[in-house]
């Protein structure tokens, strides 16, 4: 998928959230979340040099991909948890919409044939959505 469709949806997951916590009575400050989920729509392809984010950070995209390699360590429970526990300290918006951003990311790649590693290191199969027949 191409960084516009998930920079679609971690937006949609984000408005989403923010309509929903105004039903509980939350009090969080919706582009803080919404910005928070746009970002972390993107960061996961991080361990791709071509990726659109990838092709504007220098050495960090090459190493992942050369030593973990595509939609594993970037594409898991993990990496969203610390990356939002870490946002976390600096606002606990901006971390709930980073891991909202990185699950919608992790959510609409497991719908390619090419699945994700969302368990990694736990697990590194590939989990997909549906099976896809040739
Ligand atoms: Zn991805």
């Amino acid at each position: 998928m191409d960084y516009k469709t998930h920079l679609t949806g971690g937006i949609a997951l984000g408005i989403g959230t923010v309509y929903l916590s105004q039903k509980v009575n939350l009090n969080i400050q919706p582009l803080l979340l919404v910005g928070g989920a746009a970002i972390g729509s993107l960061l996961p392809d991080i361990d791709h040099p071509k990726s659109y984010l990838g092709n504007k950070i220098p050495i960090l995209p090459t190493l992942l991909y050369n030593s973990v390699g595509h939609r594993s360590l970037t594409h898991s429970l993990l990496f969203a948890a610390i990356i939002s526990t870490l946002l976390g300290f600096i606002d606990i918006t901006l971390g709930i919409g980073m891991f909202i951003g990185i699950i919608s990311h992790i959510l609409l790649d497991m719908l390619t044939p090419q699945g994700v590693s969302y368990l990694y290191p736990l697990k590194k199969k590939r989990i997909k959505w549906f099976k896809f027949k040739p």
